[in-house]
């Protein structure tokens, strides 16, 4: 038997919290919850995905992109909730962090792109209903969280916002062999069968997911996008299955496996424990 870690111990044993606005995205969520992104980072590292939550590493990437689409998003909640994140991140979003120096060229285009979406007679007549909805359910015993961008119950359906750096650019997957659209690529598919399960444990309702794509092109462009049930179903089915075994990683039951190429494993590599790659047969990304 692996000794429990200490800090995971800790962690996995704190009571059910409950969730809102504020504490969505903390730590102490992301130990009592899964969610599709942790879920995600998981399924590309576990040790990388692991010393994230412990709070022993931190990704050096750019807030760029989490900044962008919250621009976008908040847009579309509410004009109060747009009004908050523009002055909680005056720094990172104006020239100079100064308002009256303007916005900075970024978060042009993603007015740009708000403007593509809000001036749509498609996207105003559909995307209504509920803005942010957390929603929580328990797949086969383990918890998950979601929130979804827009929830109409009424026409059994919800929505979620994407934005994209081209709708139509394709993505190598190296497990299918085959190059796949940005949905696959990124596991939305993935997400939406959560989703969908989520939001049918928490009103009884099973809900058709669309997501409304937008491109961070210079003229954007845009794209509404179905599932089919199949592939939903199955997108479920991999989650059952892959699941348990990432929660026994989290709960310190198993050791993490590094794949060998993140950056995470870049630092923590020793050529002392490689194992000797042959000529030809390194593995491609
Ligand atoms: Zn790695």
């Amino acid at each position: 038997m692996v000794l429990k870690n200490m800090n995971n111990k800790e962690h996995s044993s704190t009571k059910s919290m409950t969730l809102t606005a504020s504490n969505y995205y903390s730590n102490d969520a992301n130990w009592q919850y899964r969610s599709k992104s942790q879920y995600w980072s998981f399924l590309q590292c576990e040790a990388r995905a692991l010393a994230e939550l412990k709070g022993e590493y931190q990704p050096n990437c750019s807030l760029k992109p989490l900044l962008f689409g919250n621009y976008l998003h908040s847009y579309f909640e509410s004009k109060k909730a747009h009004q908050e994140f523009l002055d909680e991140h005056e720094k990172e979003l104006y020239k100079y962090g100064n308002k009256e120096k303007g916005i900075k060229k970024d978060f042009k285009l993603a007015d740009k792109c708000i403007q593509a979406l809000a001036n749509d007679a498609g996207f105003k007549a559909l995307y209504k209903g509920d803005k942010e909805k957390i929603v929580t359910g328990n797949i086969d015993g383990i918890e998950w969280m979601g929130k979804i961008d827009c929830l109409d119950l009424k026409h059994k359906r919800f929505y979620d916002l994407k934005t994209v750096d081209s709708i139509h650019k394709k993505h190598w997957n190296n497990e299918l062999h085959e190059y796949t659209d940005f949905v696959i690529a990124s596991g939305y598919d993935t997400q939406m069968a959560i989703y969908q399960e989520l939001i049918y444990q928490t009103f009884g309702i099973k809900c058709d997911p669309l997501i409304v794509a937008v491109s961070k092109q210079d003229t954007p462009d845009k794209a509404i996008i179905k599932f089919g049930e199949r592939d939903l179903q199955e997108a479920l089915n991999d989650v059952r299955m892959k699941q348990e075994h990432i929660n026994k990683v989290i709960n310190g039951e198993v050791a993490p496996t590094g794949c060998g190429t993140c950056e995470y494993c870049r630092m923590n590599k020793s050529l002392m424990d490689m194992q000797i790659e042959t000529a030809g047969q390194i593995r491609l990304e």
